[in-house]
This record gives C-alpha cells, structure tokens and sequence, in this order.
C-alpha cells in the first residue's frame, strides 16, 4: 500500500499535489487540506503587497 507522504497513513491511492514548489503524493484528504492552504497563503501574500503599496502588476 503507497503511504501519504503527509500524515503516513496508508491509503488505496495517492494525489501528486505541489507544496513548497515540490511534488509530494498524499492522500485525498491531505491533497485538499494543501490545496486550501495554498490558497490562503497566496491571498494572505497578495493582501500584504496592497498592504505595502506594492503596484508592480499594473
Ligand atoms: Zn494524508
């Protein structure tokens, strides 16, 4: 069985997702949880470039 390289468990298939700028195989319930935290992180790092008037996407 090909375990999560997130949280080590072992599951029936794995999700190739990238973290880090790195490819890591998860399971489906990490694939979600890193996808989301993703997310916030790109919207937490575009909230702060308004926050110091960054303007170079214009
Ligand atoms: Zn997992």
């Amino acid at each position: 069985m090909p375990t999560c390289q997130s949280c080590d468990d072992e599951v029936d298939e794995l999700v190739s997702v990238k973290a880090d700028g790195r490819r890591i195989k998860v399971c489906e319930d990490c694939a979600e949880r890193i996808a989301e935290e993703a997310e916030i992180a790109e919207m937490s790092e575009s909230a702060m470039q308004d926050m110091m008037g960054y303007k170079g996407r214009r």
